[in-house]
């Protein structure tokens, strides 16, 4: 007996055709009304399409400009498995902007009390 149809299932949805619309719009919302979203990125899936691996990886976009997924070269169509996540704000820092300042490290640092 295989019960293989169990754990395909989960995998096998497709997206509904406004997936995009409707995701990328929610973010958007997110981000006007002050909260904590910064923009979207895309989670591909390692197994899913080519077109999507070649995404620069961790890209950030605003859900104006983000790819519409699925994406138009997905061999899988809206079953593609690459799905928006939004991004939150203190998740985007990691591009510095110059500030390449260093604190002169704390001086002795021991404080332990010894055992004895
Ligand atoms: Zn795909």
């Amino acid at each position: 007996m295989a019960f293989k149809w169990l754990s395909d299932f989960h995998q096998e949805m497709e997206k509904p055709p406004d997936y995009a619309e409707k995701t990328l719009a929610a973010y958007k919302l997110g981000m006007k009304a002050g909260g904590s979203i910064a923009g979207v990125r895309i989670q591909v899936d390692e197994r899913c399409c080519q077109a999507a691996q070649a995404l620069p990886a961790g890209a950030v976009y605003h859900p104006d400009e983000a790819p519409r997924l699925p994406l138009a070269e997905c061999p899988l169509g809206r079953k593609c498995r690459c799905v928006y996540r939004p991004v939150m704000g203190y998740e985007g820092e990691q591009g510095g902007r110059g500030a390449g300042e260093r604190r002169p490290g704390v001086a002795g640092g021991k404080g332990a009390e010894g055992e004895g």
